[in-house]
């Protein structure tokens, strides 16, 4: 039977794909696409490389409305057995099936690190999430009469790409990252080189170091690390990675988990699924994972719909999820690429050192897909993930 009413929590990547799905597949259809009060849906991967930068307005960042009835009331809660939505406004809906789509929220500096609050409050450390981190960046840079000395803390890859863009602009930047080859973990070791090459060409690194304190003064910032070197600057960004941001009863640091059909994990047959940046995967050999790009979290929404609509009756069953999305970012005029879900349990297989091309695979079978300048060959990977006869022979 078909749903009379569905409630897509987020209208990011995974919520507009998931509303597009469901509206072509059944135009009658209530649907409720949840954003923050008085927040309109918008592109993320457009904070830094619009908003931040002065290229966009925030308003520019903004997504098309995708059709679906948009209630702007942050969600605080939802009543898994009944399917009941908690919004701030206090005007509780039922529905007959739910997509959790609230994607992910920025780790900031730890509780120990002395002078963090000051520092946040006084607009010096930021993260960089949403539409008003970035504009605070662009103001705090626009008060400066010439370039900015920016302070990058993290290695990942929105930490490599701002780092870039805001060298490319003009500004001075220092990256401190914990890790002494930022992005190790999930590039593999020969990409992550030369990306750290990059890095240093174009500005100072802080590697394999900790933040200790961090002190605000009226015009600058210090950040103190474990080895009592002191780094100064006018600004200083946190990229220090994501955490799931989903409502009450999942509001715990691990998400929503899923089963591979992207059904609550718990309660498969409870008609509520979770999607982007907010689902938590689990798989026998990787454990748990979750993916935070863009393309992705657009799949996972798409493939969230598809099992809801499978679930009344109105399509077939979509199979299991399998992360092969790709990614792209330019990094100091090199374009990073990536396909799948590079885990860290993954074994990093070397295919290709000009250009550096990595296949990660997990017993024996690629599941993800890496490379530096080469676009071209991580598009023609990406469809052979996750299929077990292919490991051995790079596409032709
Ligand atoms: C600065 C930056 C740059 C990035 N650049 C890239 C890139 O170049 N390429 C790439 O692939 N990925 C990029 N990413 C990652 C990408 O943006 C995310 O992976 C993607 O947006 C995740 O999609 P999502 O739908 O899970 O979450 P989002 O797109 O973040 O959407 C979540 C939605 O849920 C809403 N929401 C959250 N909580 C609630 C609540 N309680 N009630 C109601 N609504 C709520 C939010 O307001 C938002 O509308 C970038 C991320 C950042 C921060």
């Amino acid at each position: 039977m078909s749903p009379a009413r569905i409630g897509i929590l987020g209208a990011g990547a995974a919520g507009t794909a998931a509303a597009k799905i469901l509206q072509a597949a059944s135009p009658k259809m209530q649907i409720d696409l949840f954003t923050r009060t008085g927040e309109q849906p918008f592109n993320r991967t457009l904070v830094n490389k619009g908003i931040a930068i002065g290229l966009l307005t925030p308003a520019q960042a903004t997504l098309p409305a995708p059709g679906a009835t948009l209630v702007c009331d942050t969600v605080r809660g939802v009543d898994p057995r009944t399917r009941q939505v908690q919004p701030a406004s206090g005007e509780t809906r039922g529905y007959d099936g739910i997509i959790l789509a609230t994607g992910s929220r920025p780790r900031t500096l730890g509780e120990d690190v002395l002078g963090r609050d000051e520092a946040l409050a006084a607009g010096r450390l930021t993260t960089l999430h949403s539409p008003a981190d970035a504009a605070g960046i662009r103001d705090r840079l626009g008060e400066l009469p010439g370039s900015a000395r920016v302070l990058i803390l993290g290695g990942g890859l929105l930490a490599a790409e701002t780092a870039s863009l805001l060298s490319t602009a003009g500004h001075d930047i220092a990256l401190i990252s914990r890790s002494t080859l930022p992005g190790c973990s999930a590039f593999g070791e020969h990409i992550s080189g030369e990306l750290l090459d990059l890095h240093q060409a174009h500005g100072a690194t802080y590697l394999g170091r900790t933040i200790q304190a961090v002190r605000t003064h009226p015009d600058h910032i210090t950040i103190v690390l474990d080895n009592g070197h002191r780094v100064e600057g006018d600004l200083a960004i946190i990229a220090h990675g994501t955490l799931p941001a989903a409502p009450s009863p999942w509001n715990g640091p691990d998400g929503v988990p899923v089963d591979d059909r992207l059904r609550l994990r718990e309660a498969p047959g409870q008609r509520i699924y979770a999607a982007g940046g907010v689902a938590s995967h689990d798989h026998p050999g990787l454990g748990s994972y979750r993916v935070d790009h863009w393309d992705d979290a657009a799949a996972q929404g798409t493939h969230a719909a598809r099992t809801l609509l499978h679930d009344h009756g109105l399509g077939e069953d979509p199979g299991a999820y399998r992360p092969a999305s790709t990614f792209t970012s330019s990094i100091h005029g090199h374009t990073f690429a990536g396909a799948g879900h590079p885990s860290p349990r993954t074994r990093a297989r070397t295919v290709s050192t000009d250009p550096a091309l990595i296949v990660h695979e997990h017993d024996e079978i690629p599941v993800a897909v890496t490379g530096l300048d080469a676009v071209p060959l991580v598009h023609q990977w990406a469809p052979r993930l996750h299929h077990p006869h292919e490991t051995t022979t790079p596409p032709e």
